[in-house]
């Protein structure tokens, strides 16, 4: 059984995100989404919202599973039972911090190995962050994150009921 982790701070989850989920889910025998509290973020959605949100998007694929965690990712990692850790790569921008996190995590645990998936072309300038940035502007995110995203944008940002963009 080979389980693979895909940890991050899905706030909220893109479709970018789910096209590496998907890949990685035709790999791997499990794929758990694993939410990551990171207080220096200042999310949008709290951690609980996250998770809905990404259980919401994936519940199409049965080996999938979401779960959050906090302290260190790789020990959460072995205490899944896994060695894998997902993570994705749009462009060269990615890659100095990714390559520093992949590093650092071999430092602190040998075992466990990272892998870097990139998603389809169309989804490589997205980003959780740019997606926020044109729904709190009103603008069209509907090609960009799936439905129950969508949905919880509205809610979050326009909760008045304006419909901006759907
Ligand atoms: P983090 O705060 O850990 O970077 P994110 O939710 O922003 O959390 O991203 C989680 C992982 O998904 C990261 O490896 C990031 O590079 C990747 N990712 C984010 N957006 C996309 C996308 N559009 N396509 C592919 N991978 C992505």
């Amino acid at each position: 059984m080979r389980t693979a982790v895909y940890p991050g701070s899905f706030d909220p989850m893109t479709n970018g995100h789910l096209d590496v989920v998907q890949r990685a889910a035709k790999i791997f025998d499990r794929v758990v989404v694993a939410v990551a509290r990171n207080d220096s973020k200042q999310p949008l959605f709290t951690m609980q919202q996250r998770q809905d949100l990404v259980a919401a998007c994936v519940s199409h694929l049965p080996n999938v599973s979401v779960d959050s965690f906090t302290g260190l990712l790789v020990d959460y990692v072995a205490g899944m039972q896994s060695q894998v850790i997902i993570r994705g790569l749009r462009a060269i921008s990615d890659f100095e911090f990714e390559f520093q996190m992949a590093l650092m995590n071999r430092k602190l645990n040998e075992h466990v190995e990272t892998i870097f998936m990139t998603p389809k072309d169309t989804y490589t300038f997205l980003s959780s962050g740019i997606v926020k940035e044109i729904a709190k502007l009103g603008g069209d995110i509907t090609s960009f994150v799936p439905l129950p995203v969508q949905a919880a944008l509205k809610e979050r940002l326009h909760p008045s009921g304006t419909t901006y963009f759907v």
